[in-house]
């Protein structure tokens, strides 16, 4: 997401780097040569509900998308779930963007076969850190039940420079969320509120800078990712040199292929919960 008039105008511009860091293209690893032991592949074969949690619209859309679509293909039900609305990302007004991007956001999850999107109302751009987000990231993870989690890079550096605010707050926040979800004395209210409490099997951070696994996709999900992070159309038209989505798309999964000894793949840092 990208904050008009400040350094993060190309903000998004950073997450459009995120590809071209994933899987050994970055700096010192540009070569893509075939790793000597390719990533293993994602756990996955028992899953039937993803609930995938980023801090903005088209967080999911650099490469991520294209192992959504490989899930829901397959009949996984996968859930979004944006912390903010992005409303902070554009030139228009807030109240002009908030609804713009949560109706791209709409089409971009079609396009992967996602049905379940929720958007929470937390400040875009002043994201906060705490027991709030953490309740709220809980409640979620309470209702949905997932079997993994999906959240996006939240490094300090990420996508080739200082990653941004708001994404550090929610791939922390996330982390710690999912783990308040399955601890039934913590937020107490979410127990009054009929939310029992849910053990996430399974964390994945998606476009890390090293990867330990990898969902091998195929063409028509390569497909289908372009697709969704096209549907971003008013943001990305808003982005200024954001290169077109099919050429970045296929560009990320194919190094994500080439750590993983496969044409295309997403690649993920997996943790076993
Ligand atoms: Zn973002």
């Amino acid at each position: 997401m990208s904050h008009v008039g400040d350094a993060s105008e190309v903000g998004d511009v950073s997450e459009m780097n995120d590809g071209l860091d994933v899987g050994g293209t970055g700096e010192g690893r540009g070569q893509a040569a075939r790793p000597a032991v390719p990533l293993p592949v994602v756990p996955d074969a028992d899953w039937s509900r993803v609930l995938c949690i980023v801090a903005h619209p088209d967080d999911m859309e650099y490469g991520t998308s294209a192992a959504v679509a490989t899930w829901t293909r397959r009949g996984v039900e996968v859930s979004y779930l944006l912390l903010t609305a992005g409303e902070a990302g554009m030139a228009e007004p807030p109240d002009v963007v908030a609804p713009l991007r949560a109706a791209e956001q709409r089409n971009a999850c079609a396009a992967v076969g996602v049905t379940d999107l929720r958007i929470l109302g937390h400040p875009d751009g002043m994201l906060e850190y705490g027991l709030a987000l953490r309740r709220d990231i809980a409640r979620v993870v309470r209702q949905v039940r997932p079997d993994a989690v999906v959240t996006a890079n939240f490094d300090v550096e990420a996508y080739g420079g200082f990653n941004q605010a708001d994404h550090r707050a929610a791939g922390l926040a996330v982390v710690d969320g999912v783990r308040d979800a399955a601890n039934p004395w913590v937020f107490r209210e979410l127990t009054e509120e009929g939310l029992t409490a849910w053990h996430t099997g399974a964390l994945l951070v998606a476009n890390p800078s090293q990867p330990t696994h990898a969902v091998p996709v195929d063409e028509d999900a390569v497909r289908a990712a372009v697709a969704s992070l096209n549907c971003h159309e008013a943001y990305l038209r808003h982005v200024v040199g954001h290169p077109a989505p099919d050429v970045m798309i296929p560009e990320i999964l194919r190094a994500g292929g080439t750590a993983a000894g496969t044409d295309y793949a997403a690649a993920f840092r997996y943790y076993g919960l």
